[in-house]
């Protein structure tokens, strides 16, 4: 799968036991320089009710702590949220400057989140996912922010806690999902090696005395046996009614609210997305019957619409490069692309931050392909990459599956996409709008959109020459977008069955059995995340012409693009706000 890596957890279950919460503005504080105290109080705060989430946002202070998920912790970090809420409330949006007035929103936003989790979506009772320790263990061994030494003690401290951590982790879990338990059981048997053998490696390399290591070692066996002794309690559950993986109606629509941030609902934009999967067969059949003759002479056409663009889609897959070539043949798409986006004048690439290309770090194996991976909103100076993994040592059947599915085509757009105009320059303009409170709740739908836009937006711009091959296989791409959200929607609110997920994939979004097979397993144990593709796209395609309208002959693209992008990583409702004005009520 091909996906952006970021150093984001989400804001879980944050759970301490600090008595001062929330802090109040200063007197006549309704001013930035207030309103910027208070944040930081908050965040110092926010970290200390969730070290896990700190140490993978790059904050260090609280690496040697884990807090236990107790019933008085929950609660407390539920009362953390409501004295901030109020502390916010004493601040009047309106008077702060652009930049504060989207900061105001997330960290409110974020708020009523932590509560709606406390009080009603409870995934402590049944997603056991949600109790998986390992991942900031890992970060904590495997990323360089500090001498190994001090790094293996805070590890060394942090397990401490792991026995009681997971016996009260199976007192809060009631009902857990099937699905999640097994996804649990395959997380946590894979990943226990960083206990049983990871943490051993790397003390071999430090000059901790003989004896502390004992003790540390001893320790790391505890913490294994704990996790261990945790898969196999769970094994061992027994429900006569298992709770269901599909979230339901009401519990979808809060989720989405809060995750996603849309002024839609998320049935609104289930019902454009399957207007728009419509619209896309229509297009995709009329290029289709145009490209026939050029690729299969005199044949008859198929009578069937979708039958005749499988056909078509499955030929021109057939162009793609070799095996060994693939990693080359993305890099060398970057100077052009770059070289596209000056010539036609689409944005401004800064000069002083080239795109660093870099072959997948051997930890990040697995993610084939390309992804663009950002430091932590504390690493200030770490470079953002464009990692390009290799197809060496895929079986050839694997590989040529793979290739055919990011052919010559599509791996263009993969590129435009991952790189440039994509993610990683939408990355560079983030980072010019500095704000650790859009670093920390960056708005993974306006990512996401902003990454899908800028293909059509090469495209329209002639990228490819305008020929149809190009724009037939970006509507399959797109296509994927669209599908991913009805069958999220689909499948948690409105119960569509695994055969009928599985053919729409295949039959109507031209998807291999393997990749719909694995997007069926992705959507039993996530909900929502896959909606954000398309949502964030159609709102900054709604955002753009309505900006269009409103600027009339002075509309410029490029300005668009980059006032757009000025306003850092924030939800796309709210850059449209700003950009247009708040509607008059
Ligand atoms: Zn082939
Ligand atoms: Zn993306």
């Amino acid at each position: 799968m091909i996906k952006r890596i970021l150093a984001v957890a989400g804001m879980m279950l944050a759970l301490s036991s600090c008595k001062k919460d929330g802090m109040a503005p200063e007197e006549g504080g309704h001013d930035d320089a207030a309103f910027n105290a208070y944040t930081n109080h908050f965040l110092e705060n926010l970290w200390k009710e969730n070290p896990d989430a700190a140490t993978q946002m790059g904050y260090h202070k609280y690496d040697s702590i884990l807090v236990v998920p107790t019933t008085s912790n929950l609660q407390h970090l539920y009362k953390f949220a409501g004295s901030n809420m109020d502390s916010l409330a004493r601040f009047a949006s309106g008077s702060l400057s652009d930049a504060n007035k989207i900061d105001y929103q997330l960290i409110q936003n974020e708020l009523q989140k932590m509560q709606w989790h406390v009080k009603s979506l409870r995934d402590y009772e049944w997603d056991p996912s949600s109790y998986n320790v390992i991942n900031t263990f890992a970060y904590i061994l495997n990323e360089h922010y500090a001498p190994l030494d001090k790094r293996l003690r805070n590890f060394y401290e942090k397990m401490a806690n792991v026995p009681a951590y997971y016996k009260e982790a199976q007192k809060q879990i009631k009902n857990p999902v099937p699905e999640l338990t097994d996804l649990t059981a395959d997380q946590l048997n894979g990943g226990v090696s960083v206990f049983e053998k990871d943490f051993a490696d790397s003390l071999k390399k430090t000059k901790i005395p003989d004896a502390m290591q004992k003790q540390m070692l001893a320790r790391a066996k505890q913490s294994a046996d704990a996790i261990r002794g945790f898969t196999v309690w769970l094994s061992n559950l027994k429900s006569a009614k298992p709770r269901s993986f599909r979230l339901g109606r009401e519990l979808y629509e809060d989720k989405f609210k809060f995750d996603i941030q849309s002024t839609s609902t998320a049935q609104q934009v289930f019902n454009a997305a399957v207007t728009r999967k419509k619209y896309l067969h229509g297009e995709m059949a009329k290029l289709s019957r145009q490209l026939w003759p050029k690729y299969f002479g005199k044949a008859e056409m198929p009578k069937d619409t979708l039958e005749l663009i499988g056909r078509v889609i499955d030929t021109l897959s057939a162009k793609h490069v070799k095996p060994e070539e693939f990693q080359s043949a993305i890099e060398k798409q970057i100077p052009k692309l770059e070289a596209f986006v000056k010539q036609k004048d689409l944005l401004t690439l800064d000069p002083g931050k080239p795109l660093v290309v870099r072959k997948e770090p051997a930890y990040m194996a697995g993610v084939a392909g390309a992804s663009v991976s950002s430091p932590g909103p504390y690493d200030k100076g770490g470079n953002t990459y464009f990692n390009v993994g290799s197809l060496a040592g895929w079986a050839p059947a694997r590989a040529e599956s793979y290739l055919r599915e990011y052919n010559q085509y599509i791996l263009q757009i993969l590129c435009i996409h991952e790189a440039i105009p994509g993610h990683y320059t939408q990355l560079v303009y983030s980072n010019k709008a500095p704000s650790l409170i859009k670093s920390i709740f960056q708005n993974g739908a306006m990512i996401e959109g902003w990454a899908v836009y800028t293909e059509p937006m090469m495209l329209d711009a002639g990228f490819g020459n305008n020929e149809p091959e190009m724009r037939l296989m970006w509507y399959k791409w797109h296509l994927r977008s669209v599908c991913n959200t009805i069958l999220d929607y689909s499948v948690h609110v409105a119960n569509m069955s695994k055969e009928q997920a599985i053919r729409m994939l295949t039959h109507e979004a031209f998807q291999q059995q393997a990749e719909a097979e694995g997007k069926w397993k992705r959507v039993s144990v996530t909900s929502v995340q896959l909606t954000s593709y398309f949502t964030g796209y159609k709102e900054i395609m709604d955002l753009r012409t309505e900006y269009q309208k409103k600027l009339g002959d002075k509309y410029k693209l490029k300005a668009f693009n980059e006032k757009f992008l000025s306003y850092g990583s924030a939800p796309v409702k709210m850059i449209k706000e700003l950009m247009l004005g708040k509607p008059k009520e």
